[in-house]
């Protein structure tokens, strides 16, 4: 029988997952699979380590592991998937977000269905704020046109993938994990599967709009190396247009003489051109502190609990 691994960041979801594991389990009771469900608490501030202690107890197919503090999504997920055993590994929410009654459609999908991965993806941003969708949307439009990856507007991190390209997404070793764009670079034959959005079922979300933000950002700048590019070639049409424009006003000068006039201008000129700098080491700027984060080869995660050390101070 298969073993399928449910890897579950978790933040501050002491509500939710109770709930989660109950819906999960009435429906991978009904497949014919083994299954193991790996909570990661992120360094949660409730009581998520004590209920993921809890369901372990209750049912040795949950296991968890807990972080010394928060570190983020992306590195709950990747620590679920290094601590996964499964032949097929899933990606869900804690909050039900992610609908567990689409398990048995993706697991056919990577078995039968010859694909390496079931993915999904939300058709509707319903209960989200406009300036949020379209924001969101302006994202998916940029990464994609100037990145490798191909990032699905609206792609849930809710995925069932085979061992292969779980494998595939380990061995991306970067600090600056932004795995929308990892499952797309890696490649691999995807089902996409659709479904409208779902409200979660506790606890509130834990994403601002500034933080979606400077995850966007980072994910532009792990993904594409494009904006630098552009503000190179901001730089050149600037010489030029100024190469032009000291032509213009030297000849105007030899003709005309030179009256001081045109002060306003020159503020204007100058204040454009300092911006365009500014934003140009800017730019720079984010990539050489990605850099910098990545030389340094900080662990992306640090465990202060697993199951295992559970059974251990029992004894
Ligand atoms: N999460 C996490 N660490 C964080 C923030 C969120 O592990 O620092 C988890 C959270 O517990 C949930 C999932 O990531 O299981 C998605 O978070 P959320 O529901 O807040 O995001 P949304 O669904 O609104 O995009
Ligand atoms: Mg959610």
């Amino acid at each position: 029988m298969d073993l399928i691994s449910i890897v579950v960041p978790c933040y501050n979801e002491e509500e939710s997952m109770p709930q989660f594991y109950r819906e999960v389990t009435k429906v991978v009771d009904t497949m014919n699979v083994e299954m193991e469900i790996i909570f990661v608490d992120d360094g949660s501030k409730d009581r998520t380590l004590a209920v993921a202690r809890k369901l372990h107890e209750l049912d040795k197919r949950v296991r968890y592991i807990s972080f010394s503090r928060n570190f983020g999504k992306e590195a709950g997920m990747l620590a679920g998937l290094k601590a996964a055993k499964g032949d097929f590994v899933a990606v869900m929410d804690a909050d039900l977000q992610d609908p567990p009654s689409l398990l048995p459609e993706m697991y056919e999908a990577v078995t039968t269905g010859g694909f390496d991965c079931a993915a999904t993806r939300r058709t509707t941003r319903k209960g989200e704020p406009p300036i949020r969708s379209f924001f969101a949307r302006m994202f998916y439009r940029i990464i994609n046109r100037i990145s490798d990856a191909n990032i699905v507007d609206g792609a849930r991190d809710y995925r069932l993938m085979k061992r292969k390209m779980v494998d595939a997404v380990l061995s991306m070793e970067e600090y600056n994990r932004f795995s929308k764009g990892i499952f797309g670079w890696v490649g691999f034959k995807t089902k996409w599967i659709e479904y409208v959005n779902v409200e979660r079922v506790a606890g509130e979300t834990k994403w601002s709009f500034w933080k979606l933000f400077k995850y966007s950002v980072e994910g532009i700048v792990a993904f594409s190396t494009t904006p630098l590019y552009i503000s190179s070639v901001m730089g050149f049409i600037v010489c030029i247009v100024a190469f032009i424009m000291a032509c213009f006003y030297g000849i105007k000068a030899l003709i005309f003489g030179d009256p001081a006039a045109g002060f306003p201008t020159m503020v204007c000129i100058m204040l454009f051109l300092g911006g365009i700098q500014l934003i140009g080491i800017g730019v720079l700027g984010m990539y050489l502190s990605k850099t910098y984060l990545e030389t340094k080869h900080r662990p992306i995660f640090i465990i202060r609990e697993t199951e295992s050390d559970g059974e251990n101070s029992e004894k």
